[in-house]
């Protein structure tokens, strides 16, 4: 384990495993060198600073990284797979969570509801009342990555009876949702974006400057993505001066580092990275973990190994 993880998870990998726990050696190089050569697995999280080729070359032996969400963007997956290591998420288990929160965000950032808290706190309510906010009646919601997560907050949507469309790659057969192939198409045709796309490379800046001009002056963008879907010096720049209303973010460019100029504007609302982040949700999300890494080394494959990963079930070419 490179970082402390969840107890259940720990305990139950200490159950069945001999866990070594990175960050207690004092001399990480010279514990590396040591257990390097016999450890098989790693269990690792999206905040745990990555599993880069400077460890990898320390692990001679590696067989699986078993990571902790659903988002893997913090592991080199061509590079594992170069290395024949099999890399496992938690894919599933946080939907409905994290779905949860995206219309909770949504809401909040339509209503203002934490500028409205705020506002009592202050003691302003006796002198005025609040000022009337937006609102999601009659918005059109745009999807961006109608994945597990995407559909679970469609879902979701439905029930608030507001117009759904989406954009990805590619259109999908088994939803009724009208499709634009292109995001800037989705943009123009939509009050509110709603970003839920894997982060890394292929999705870097995907809602850029020209995206947020589509949306417009009324439109509000939802980020529970990844921070570097979203060109955040355009964001900054788009709340700013107008060019959309208003934004409700999850997740940054360089977290936890946020800009000061997201937080001194009043039309974001800002939450530190914890849509998966109940106390049920993350010990589901630890379980999937332990139990692929079991799975693995009872040598029954991994449960849930990403995309990209070498392994395929006997007989699958
Ligand atoms: P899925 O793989 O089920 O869905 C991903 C969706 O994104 C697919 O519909 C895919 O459609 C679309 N997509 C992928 N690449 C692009 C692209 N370049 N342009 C447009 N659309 C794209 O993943 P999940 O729904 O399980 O999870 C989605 C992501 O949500 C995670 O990878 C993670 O980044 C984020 N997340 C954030 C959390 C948080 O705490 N804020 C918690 C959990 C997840 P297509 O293939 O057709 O393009």
């Amino acid at each position: 384990m490179t970082k402390p993880m969840l107890p259940s998870i720990a305990d139950a990998l200490d159950a069945h495993f001999t866990l070594h726990r990175l960050w207690e050696a004092k001399d990480p190089d010279a514990y590396l060198r040591e257990i390097g050569p016999r450890i098989r697995g790693l269990a690792t999280g999206a905040s745990h600073g990555g599993t880069g080729a400077a460890l990898l070359d320390r692990l001679p032996n590696m067989e699986i990284i078993a990571t902790y969400g659903v988002g893997y963007d913090n592991v080199d997956v061509t590079d594992a797979a170069r290395r024949g290591i099999v890399v496992t998420n938690t894919p599933g288990v946080l939907n409905d969570e994290v779905a949860d929160l995206t219309l909770g965000l949504l809401i909040a950032t339509l209503r203002q509801i934490p500028q409205a808290d705020r506002y009592l706190r202050e003691g302003r309510w006796p002198a005025a009342p609040f000022p009337l906010s937006p609102t999601l009646r009659g918005r059109r919601i745009g999807i961006v990555g109608l994945g597990r997560i995407g559909k679970a907050i469609a879902k979701r949507l439905e029930g608030f009876g507001v117009d759904i469309a989406y954009h990805g790659r590619s259109r999908q057969h088994d939803v009724a949702y009208p499709y634009y192939p292109t995001l800037i198409g989705l943009a123009e045709a939509s009050d509110v974006l709603i970003a839920i796309t894997p982060g890394g490379a292929g999705t870097k800046h995907l809602i850029d400057a020209a995206v947020m001009k589509a949306l417009g002056p009324d439109g509000v963008l939802i980020n529970v993505a990844r921070g570097s879907v979203v060109d955040e010096q355009a964001l900054i720049e788009a709340l700013r001066n107008g060019t959309i209303l208003a934004a409700g973010l999850d997740v940054f460019e360089d977290e936890p580092r946020v800009p000061q100029e997201l937080i001194e504007l009043d039309n974001a609302v800002l939450l530190p990275h914890i849509a998966s982040a109940s106390v049920h949700t993350r010990k589901a999300m630890g379980q999937l973990l332990v139990d692929n890494l079991i799975a693995w080394f009872d040598g029954k494959g991994p449960l849930s190994p990403v995309a990209e990963t070498p392994w395929r079930p006997a007989g699958e070419t």
